[in-house]
């Protein structure tokens, strides 16, 4: 089987190269970079830019059994939710979307997934911080707080389009949430995860770390192993619609941060700031998921987060020893 991954200099696309790889694929990668912190898996890798139509039309072909369309223009709150890079969210995202769909149809690829997000449902079911609703028939009226939600259910209906007028067969997850080694951690489009982990693990005895708005914002976390699972697993379904893949143990930042620290073995305090947050919660809702692929998270999110510092952790020991 051949593997076309779009994004696979990202998070995500860097871990899919591997699983993919690992159950036998041949993966062709293609992203605007290599990944971050470690060498692709990718069988080849192409730097490009998936806006350029002659270059998609060049690269996205009939080679290819499967398409895993992870590239975007994305980041954590602090790119999403501060309205400056609201543009180039929506027009470079869709620009990836119009050229890849259409190509997929042309070149009659057997199977496409699309990364679309939590961030696609609606404000105000999302006010109250323990009791959001993300079911998915709850994603309309749409109201998504960013214009990143929209271009995703721009992408999301776009796709569902090819389904019904060419047939293409898409595979569409919302992600909530994901996390987990070699992600980024400190270039300004890091999400809290990896943001919270930065800032306990920078931290000395007795200080006091920031976080963004009152803390009592919830949300849930995945790790990226029972991401993979969940995308192989929806993959190899027939279900077309939307589903969520995402973990349902919601926790406030507050809290995530405490235990963080408490995985640190550090003595730290809060101290909450002014920042952008997005909805006051938010969760994943996975009865859908389970019911048509059988996947439900393996890792708690202590477990998945303790991974995640001290991966972090021993990146910034590498740096200081670097700089040394
Ligand atoms: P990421 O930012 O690490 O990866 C996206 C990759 O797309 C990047 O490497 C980027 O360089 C590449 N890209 C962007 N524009 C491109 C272009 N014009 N041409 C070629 N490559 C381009 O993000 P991720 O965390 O790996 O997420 C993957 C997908 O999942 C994205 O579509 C994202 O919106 C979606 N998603 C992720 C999360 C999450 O928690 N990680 C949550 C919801 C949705």
């Amino acid at each position: 089987m051949n593997a076309l991954i779009l994004g696979a200099g990202g998070f995500i696309g860097n871990h899919l190269a591997a699983r993919l790889k690992s159950e036998g694929y041949y993966v062709c990668g293609i992203d605007l970079k290599y990944p971050e912190f470690n060498t692709s898996t990718c069988d080849y890798f192409i730097i490009g830019d998936l806006r350029d139509y002659e270059f998609c039309k060049a690269h996205v072909t009939s080679k290819y059994n499967e398409v895993y369309q992870l590239a975007a223009d994305m980041g954590g709150a602090g790119y999403i939710f501060t309205g400056e890079n609201d543009y180039n969210v929506m027009h470079n995202s869709a620009l990836i979307n119009l050229n890849v769909s259409k190509l997929a149809i042309e070149n009659k690829i057997d199977k496409i997934f699309y990364s679309s997000s939590a961030c696609v449902y609606a404000k105000h079911n999302q006010l109250d911080a323990n009791n959001p609703k993300c079911s998915e028939d709850s994603a309309y009226p749409a109201d998504p707080d960013s214009e990143y939600g929209w271009e995703k259910l721009f992408g999301e209906r776009l796709y569902l389009s090819a389904y019904r007028n060419y047939n293409l067969q898409v595979r569409i997850a919302r992600f909530h949430n994901v996390y987990g080694p070699n992600g980024i951690f400190n270039n300004g489009k890091e999400k809290a995860p990896a943001a919270l982990c930065r800032k306990v693990a920078e931290a000395n005895n007795g200080d006091t770390i920031e976080i963004w708005g009152s803390g009592n914002q919830s949300r849930s976390f995945l790790y990226i192993d029972d991401c993979l699972d969940a995308i192989r697993k929806l993959m190899s379904s027939n279900f077309v619609a939307p589903v969520n893949i995402g973990s349902e143990e919601r926790i406030t930042i507050n809290d995530f941060a405490r235990l963080i620290i408490k995985i640190s073995g550090k003595t730290i305090s809060l101290k909450n700031i002014e920042g952008p947050v997005g909805v006051n919660g938010r969760s994943s809702h996975n009865d859908l998921i389970k019911k048509e692929t059988n996947w439900e998270p393996q890792f708690s999110l202590e477990q998945g987060i303790a991974k995640t510092y001290h991966w972090i952790s021993e990146q910034l020991t590498d740096t200081v020893k670097f700089n040394q």
